[in-house]
């Protein structure tokens, strides 16, 4: 058995952060993914000495050997989850285990080294403890953390890495939905599949998104939000969107959802709506759904509702589903009221509006 201390983090404070009028102006309006914080945590590993010098420095551009070779046969894996600020103006992050045991699925499917939980979480607080300011307090607005790991080993043959890198940086994000939950439409991709039977759809890899991108390409010019991508394997049911599981509501107490077959990312949002639909005592399938069903559920009025969850964009009802040669459902629809009332209980949580019955806030 390896015992793995918790590791001590090291700090270089940034000496030009930005000063408090430049954030507040950046909070204002964050949008998503464009601008980042002041800090950043780095953590090495090698095959001989396993994880170590951790740090907090200036947020910076990495200094890359051209034969790194993250760069060359992708071996890199992240993970994406937001700090809350609540009303007594505290800071929350949501289920940030699951996050860490997600990041060590993936490691161990891209052959890369396990993070221990106790570190990663270690590193998203430190992030927390100097970069805090930088977490909005709007409504649905939110710090959103991205930890990821590359192989940084200058070698060019093929083979896991001996030498890894993991980061973790954090971005603002402002309220998705600024004018009210609208439902969206989403593309379903024939052409294209995202994983495959052993694959990594089941890994948040870079591949993985770096293969949706095109069918992502013609979801946009379909007028779609998001592409949705069935099984690779028969093509016949529904895996996920590119970012986002899919849930059904059949009626007023079921909800039905993709099973994990190991070319879907288990979300944590996927996860805890399951749970919450249980608490309400609901019904909740894990089961393959099919296309056909997906259609004639629609048709026939057995399925109520179709939304889409993750953490960006937390819960997303779904108005139509339009592929070349047909369509399901209604794009003016309004968005159904067991996803809406879902994602406000979801949310109430998140920013600390209601008791933390589940105990989910780090
Ligand atoms: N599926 C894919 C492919 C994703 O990228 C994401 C976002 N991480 C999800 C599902 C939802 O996962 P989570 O609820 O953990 O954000």
């Amino acid at each position: 058995m390896t015992v793995t201390f918790p590791l001590t983090f090291a700090l270089t404070p940034s000496t030009d952060a930005r000063a408090e009028t430049e954030r507040e102006e950046i909070l204002a309006d964050p949008g998503f993914g464009k601008h980042f914080t002041d800090h950043m945590v780095t953590i090495d590993w090698s095959v001989e000495a396993g994880w170590h010098d951790a740090r907090v420095t200036p947020y910076g551009p990495l200094l890359l050997d051209p034969a790194s070779s993250v760069l060359h046969y992708g071996q890199e894996i992240f993970e994406g989850l937001k700090a809350y600020r609540h009303a007594d103006k505290s800071i929350w992050t949501f289920r940030p285990e699951k996050n860490a045991q997600r990041l060590q699925r993936s490691a161990h499917r891209l052959a890369l080294p396990e993070l221990s939980v106790a570190d990663f979480i270690e590193s998203v607080k430190q992030m927390i403890a100097i970069d805090g300011d930088w977490v909005p307090s709007a409504p649905e607005t939110s710090l959103y953390l991205r930890p990821f790991m590359i192989a940084n080993e200058s070698f060019l043959g093929v083979r896991a890495a001996h030498k890894v890198s993991f980061y973790v940086i954090a971005s603002p994000a402002g309220a998705y939905f600024a004018d009210g939950v609208a439902p969206v439409k989403i593309w379903l991709s024939t052409e294209y599949s995202r994983a495959g039977r052993g694959g990594t759809g089941a890994a948040k890899c870079g591949g993985n998104y770096a293969a949706s991108l095109l069918p992502q390409m013609e979801a946009y010019e379909n007028g779609c939000a998001q592409v949705l991508f069935l099984d690779g394997e028969t093509g016949s049911h529904i895996d996920e969107l590119g970012g986002m599981n899919v849930f059904f509501v059949h009626g007023t107490d079921t909800l039905v959802t993709p099973r994990l077959t190991g070319s879907i990312l288990e979300g944590v949002t996927r996860d805890s709506i399951m749970q919450l639909a249980r608490d309400r005592g609901m019904t909740v399938e894990e089961r393959e759904v099919t296309l056909g069903e997906w259609r004639e559920g629609v048709a026939s009025g057995a399925i109520t509702e179709v939304f889409a969850c993750g953490t960006a964009a937390v819960v997303t009802p779904i108005g139509q589903v339009k592929a070349k040669d047909f369509t399901i459902g209604d794009p003016d629809a309004p968005a159904g009221r067991i996803t809406l009332s879902l994602r406000q209980e979801l949310t109430d949580i998140q920013y600390g509006r209601v008791p933390d019955r589940h105990g989910w806030l780090t």
